[in-house]
């Protein structure tokens, strides 16, 4: 096997949350062009279709799956559909997150709860109900979307919620990683920093001056550039890693 062949994913099915726009679109290319079968587990139908649509354009065998990861019982049951459609989760990825710009005193409570009960509770049941059929099947991998919001606080946009929701996906990361290590189920997360989605408008000029010129690359990364530390982390490529967090923010942490 040449170590490019570890990065396959053949004949393993990879669950991508929010996998119909933005990060989540590039994470389920790029799982599907590693050669996993890709379930789009998001709210919005029609952008799942369309995503499934593109990936089964591109050969990769795809379906899409309706579910609101902040709603437990909805995470239950497109796990049952997924496991009937497609087979046993092998790989999830908990992708799906939310993000509100607010000072924290403006903050209502169901702004608060919102970003929560998507960052946090999301990830949860994701973890929970996919990973007690990975347990009981031997094994599998679990890759968290967490973000250098985790471990730094943004300029000049407040967004205390979801700063607060991405360092507990960190260290929910490495409970499950310890915790589940004797099961063979691998639990990683990737903290990404800023990036051009719908979640991060990059080119309104008044993020420049914080967003782009105090990062040591000098500009955003698209989601593709974030696909392969994913694949990474899914695939055999990191079989000795677990419990980690890693950073892919064009060294904007490093200041
Ligand atoms: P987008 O806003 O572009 O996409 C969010 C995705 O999450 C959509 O596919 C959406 O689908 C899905 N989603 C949201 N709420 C729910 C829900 N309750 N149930 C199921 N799916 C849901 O965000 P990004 O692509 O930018 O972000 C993806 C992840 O990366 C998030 O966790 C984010 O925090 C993280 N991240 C992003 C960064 C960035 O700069 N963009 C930086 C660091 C981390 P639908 O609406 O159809 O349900």
């Amino acid at each position: 096997m040449t170590v490019l062949d570890s990065f396959r994913l053949d004949g393993k099915v990879a669950v991508v949350t929010g996998g119909n726009r933005g990060l989540g679109r590039a994470f389920a290319r790029a799982l599907g062009e590693a050669g996993a079968t890709i379930a789009i587990v998001a709210r919005d139908a029609a952008a799942s279709s369309a995503v499934v649509e593109e990936l089964t354009a591109a050969g990769v065998r795809a379906a899409a799956f309706r579910a609101d990861v902040a709603d437990r019982g909805s995470v239950v049951a497109v796990a049952r559909e997924i496991a009937a459609d497609l087979g046993r989760a092998d790989v999830l990825v908990n992708n799906a997150g939310a993000c509100i710009h607010r000072p924290a005193l403006e903050v209502t409570e169901d702004e608060w709860d919102e970003v929560m009960r998507v960052n946090v509770n999301g990830v949860w049941h994701g973890c929970q109900v996919f990973g007690e059929q990975m347990i009981g099947a031997g094994g599998g991998v679990i890759v968290n979307i967490g973000s250098m919001s985790g471990q730094i606080v943004n300029r000049p946009q407040w967004q205390p919620a979801y700063n607060a929701s991405k360092a507990a996906v960190h260290h929910l990361t490495k409970s499950l990683a310890a915790e589940w290590a004797p099961h063979g189920v691998r639990v990683n997360a990737v903290a990404p920093g800023y990036v051009r989605t719908d979640m991060t408008p990059i080119d309104q000029p008044q993020f420049k001056r914080h967003w782009v010129d105090d990062a040591p690359l000098q500009r955003a990364a698209e989601p593709e550039e974030i696909a392969p530390a994913v694949v990474f982390l899914a695939s055999p490529a990191s079989s000795f890693m677990t419990g980690s967090v890693l950073v892919v923010d064009g060294g904007y942490t490093v200041f």
